[in-house]
C-alpha cells in the first residue's frame, strides 16, 4: 500500500489532464460550428464497428500491420481494468474488484497475461517495422517509439509485479497467471525485503507511466488514443456526396471558404487532431501514386502543426517566449491555410474521389476540407489553374464545360423521337441527359444507346432538352459555389415548375449532384443512376440480352457511383447478364478501386505533375486482362479511352459504357 504517493501521481496526473481537456475543448470553441445528424443507434453501431472491433484496420489491405494496432488497442482496454485494480491496491491491501473474486476474476487473470504477452509481441513487431522494414506510408518519429516504450513497460512492469508477489506469496490462484507464476518461480529464494521493492516499483513505475502516458497524448500526435473513438462516434451519417452549401447572401460574411483555421469547424479540426500519420490514406490517393504533390496524410499533420503553432495548450508561463499564444487565444499574425499552410497546388491535385477516406481507420474526412480551401483560392483569392477560367466562362454562357451552343443540347436525339417535357409533361420520368451525353460525340452514342433501352422496355420518360443546363457538379468542387448554386437553382426551378418526381441520370456526378445536393436548394426527387434503373428493367423483366458477346469484361467503378453512392452491383449484375460475357474483376475495385483521375474538376484542368492518373487506372485493369474496359461513368471513359489511345493499346482493349454494352446486345 502507497496511500501518499498514490494520491499524489493521482491528482498530479488528473488535473494536468484535466487542465489540458479544457484547454483543447477551449480551441475547439474558437472554430466554426458543424451541426451533426442526431442517430444514436447508427453512432454506436459504428462505434462498434469500426472503432472497438477496428472492423477498417482489419480489412484486407494491410491486414498483418492492421491486427497489430488492433491488437495494442484490444490490448490496452483489457489492461485499462487492470489498472483501476492496481489503483485500488495503492489504498487496500489486496484489493480486487468485485467480480475478481469469482471465476470472472480469474478468467480475467488469464485474459490479462495473454493479452500483455500478446501486446508485447505486437509492440516488438511495431518496433521492427518502424526501425527496419520502414514502409513508405510511415513516418519514423522519436515520439512514436517513446509511446511504444510507454506501452511496452506497462506490460513488462506489471509481469514483474505480479511475479515478485509470487514470490512472496502474495498473489491469489497463481495457476491463471502462468507468465507471472513462470517469473514468480524464477525470484524464489531472493530475500523478502528485495522482492518488496521490486513488486513497489514494478507497481509505482506502472501508475506513474499510466500517468504520464495520458498526460503526454494530447500534446503529439497520438492525441488519437483519446480522440479515434470520439471521432468515429461523430463520424458523418449525411450522405457524403453532398458538399456543404455556402449562404451566399449572408450579409455578415467576411470571407468565404476556409482561409483560415477558424473558417475550418470543429469536426474538422477533430479529424485533424485525430490523425494517426498511418499514411493509409497516402498510399490509396490517386494524385500520390502518380507522382503529384498531393499526400492526405501530409495535410493533417500540416494542420495539425499549424494548430500548435496558433493556439498553444500550456500556459505562457510554462512555454517562455517563444509561445505565440496563450489561454486559447489565436496568435495575432494571421497565415491563410493556402499557400501559407498548403500549396494550392496540394490542392489543385485532388480529384475527391473519397480513396482516402474509405482507408481511413478512424473516419477522418479530406473532401469537404480540400473544397473548403479551394473556395477560398477560387471565390476570395480569385486564384485557379488558368485552364478553368475557361471552363467557368463556358458555363456562364452556355451552362455546358465545352462552351457549345445550349440552343443545340437536343441534336443528338433528333431523329429518335424522344420528346421532351415541354411536350410531354406528363412523363413519368424524367432522363437527365448531361452535358457529357449532350455535346461529346463519344458520349453521345451511350446517350443514344440508353434511349434505345428505354424505348424497348416501353419507359414513359421525356428529357429537357434545351431547358436542360449543367448540374454545376465540376463548379463546385473546384470551389465557385457561387456558380455551382446560380446553376442549381436555375435547374431546379425548371424541374420543379414541370413538377418532376422521378430523374434518371446517365453520368454519375449529374447523378450525385441532382440526389445528394439539389435537397439543399429545394430540389427533391426520386433519382436513379442508369446502371440501377437499366437494371431494374433486367430483373422486372423489361429486357432480355439475347446476343452473346464472349469477350472478358472489366469493370472500372466510378467514384461518385461506388464510393460516393454505393452503387457496385447493379453495373456488374448487368454485364453478367450478356450471354457469353466473362467478368473479370481488377485486383483494384469496388471500394478499393483507382480514380481515372477525372473527378473534382480534374477533368477541366491540365495534368502537368508527374504520370497520368488514367495510365496507372489502365495499368490496374490490364492486370484482370480484360477485353473490354466497361465503365458507367462519360468521364471515366474519356480517360480511359484517352489512356488506351495514348499506350497504342486500342486495338486490343476496347472502351465501353455498360449501357452500350447491354444495348448491343437487346439485339
Ligand atoms: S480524395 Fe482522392 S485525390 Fe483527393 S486526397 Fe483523397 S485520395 Fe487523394
Ligand atoms: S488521415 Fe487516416 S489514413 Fe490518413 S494518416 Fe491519418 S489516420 Fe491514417
Amino acid at each position: 500500500m502507497f496511500p501518499i504517493t498514490t494520491t499524489i501521481i493521482l491528482l498530479a496526473g488528473l488535473s494536468f489532464f484535466g487542465f489540458t481537456i479544457y484547454r483543447w475543448v477551449g480551441v475547439f470553441q474558437k472554430m466554426r460550428s458543424q451541426r451533426l445528424e442526431i442517430n444514436l443507434p447508427e453512432r454506436v453501431r459504428g462505434l462498434f464497428k469500426i472503432a472497438i472491433a477496428q472492423s477498417r484496420l482489419l480489412s484486407k489491405r494491410d491486414f498483418w500491420p492492421g491486427l497489430m494496432h488492433a491488437v495494442i488497442f484490444w490490448g490496452f482496454c483489457v489492461i485499462s481494468l487492470r489498472t483501476i485494480t492496481l489503483f485500488g491496491m495503492g489504498y487496500v491491501e489486496g484489493f480486487y474488484l468485485p467480480f475478481m473474486h469469482t471465476i470472472l476474476g480469474d478468467l480475467y487473470n488469464l485474459t490479462l497475461e495473454c493479452v500483455l504477452l500478446l501486446v508485447s509481441i505486437a509492440i516488438g513487431y511495431a518496433f521492427y517495422r518502424r526501425i527496419f522494414s520502414k514502409p513508405i506510408r510511415l513516418t519514423l518519429s522519436w515520439e512514436g517509439l517513446l509511446i511504444l516504450g510507454f506501452i511496452l513497460t506497462l506490460c513488462l512492469t506489471d509481469f514483474i509485479f505480479e511475479g515478485a508477489r509470487m514470490g512472496l506469496g502474495e498473489a491469489k490462484n497463481p495457476m491463471w497467471s502462468p507468465i507471472s507464476y513462470l517469473l514468480g518461480s524464477l525470484m524464489l529464494g531472493l530475500p523478502p525485503a528485495f522482492l518488496k521493492i521490486v513488486s513497489g516499483s514494478a507497481y509505482l513505475v506502472h501508475l506513474a507511466i499510466i500517468l504520464v502516458f495520458m498526460n503526454f497524448l494530447p500534446y503529439g500526435k497520438h492525441f488519437h488514443v483519446i480522440t479515434s473513438l470520439i471521432n468515429v462516434f461523430l463520424r458523418r451519417l449525411r450522405p457524403y456526396g453532398a458538399l456543404e452549401a455556402i449562404n451566399l447572401e449572408d450579409p455578415n460574411a467576411t470571407s468565404f471558404g476556409a482561409a483560415k483555421l477558424e473558417d475550418l469547424t470543429w469536426k474538422q479540426i477533430l479529424d485533424v487532431a485525430t490523425c494517426t500519420e498511418c499514411g493509409r490514406c497516402t498510399v490509396s490517393c490517386p494524385a500520390w501514386s502518380t507522382g503529384k504533390p498531393l499526400n492526405p496524410k501530409m495535410i493533417s499533420v500540416q494542420l495539425q502543426e499549424h494548430l500548435r503553432e496558433q493556439y498553444s495548450l500550456l500556459p505562457s508561463l510554462i512555454l517562455g517566449a517563444h509561445a505565440k499564444t496563450n489561454g486559447g487565444e489565436a496568435a495575432t499574425e494571421e497565415k491563410f491555410l493556402s499557400p501559407h499552410v498548403i500549396d494550392p497546388e496540394v490542392l489543385w491535385s485532388c480529384t475527391t474521389c473519397r480513396a482516402c477516406e474509405e482507408a481511413c481507420p478512424v473516419m477522418i474526412e479530406y473532401v469537404d476540407r480540400i473544397v473548403d480551401m479551394r473556395r477560398h483560392l477560387v471565390l476570395v483569392q480569385g486564384s485557379m489553374p488558368v485552364e478553368v477560367q475557361t471552363t467557368f466562362r463556358n458555363m456562364e454562357t452556355n451552362s455546358n464545360p465545352w462552351g457549345l451552343s445550349f440552343d443545340d443540347r437536343a441534336n443528338w436525339c433528333k431523329d429518335m423521337g424522344v420528346k421532351t417535357l415541354a411536350d410531354h409533361p406528363t412523363a413519368e420520368v424524367l432522363y437527365y441527359v448531361g452535358c457529357a451525353g449532350s455535346f461529346d460525340d463519344r458520349n453521345k452514342k451511350i446517350a443514344t444507346a440508353l434511349v434505345k433501352i428505354l424505348q424497348k422496355a416501353k419507359v414513359d420518360f421525356a428529357i429537357l432538352g434545351k431547358e436542360e443546363g449543367c448540374t454545376g457538379d465540376a463548379a463546385r468542387r473546384i470551389g465557385n459555389e457561387y456558380l455551382f448554386q446560380s446553376l442549381a437553382k436555375t435547374n431546379i426551378e425548371t424541374m420543379n415548375r414541370y413538377n418532376v418526381k422521378k430523374v434518371l441520370a446517365a453520368c454519375p456526378h449529374c447523378f450525385n449532384t441532382i440526389k445528394n445536393e439539389y435537397p439543399q436548394f429545394g430540389g427533391n426527387y426520386e433519382v436513379m443512376h442508369h446502371t440501377d434503373f437499366v437494371n431494374q428493367l433486367l430483373e422486372e423483366g423489361k429486357i432480355k440480352p439475347v446476343k452473346p458477346l464472349p469477350k472478358r469484361i472489366t469493370f472500372h467503378d466510378s467514384c461518385y457511383l461506388g464510393r460516393y453512392n454505393g452503387i457496385y452491383d447493379q453495373p456488374r449484375n448487368l454485364l453478367k447478364s450478356i450471354p457469353g460475357a466473362e467478368v473479370t474483376e481488377a485486383p483494384l475495385s469496388k471500394d478499393n478501386g483507382r480514380c481515372c483521375g477525372a473527378g473534382g474538376g480534374r477533368m477541366w484542368m491540365e495534368e502537368k505533375i508527374g504520370t497520368r492518373v488514367n495510365h496507372k487506372r489502365l495499368e490496374d485493369l490490364q492486370e484482370a486482362n480484360p477485353e473490354i474496359i466497361a465503365s458507367a461513368c462519360p468521364f471515366c471513359l474519356t480517360m480511359l479511352k484517352d489512356a488506351t489511345h495514348d499506350k497504342h493499346l486500342e486495338e486490343q482493349i476496347e472502351t465501353k459504357d455498360v449501357i452500350e454494352i447491354v444495348a448491343e446486345s437487346l439485339g
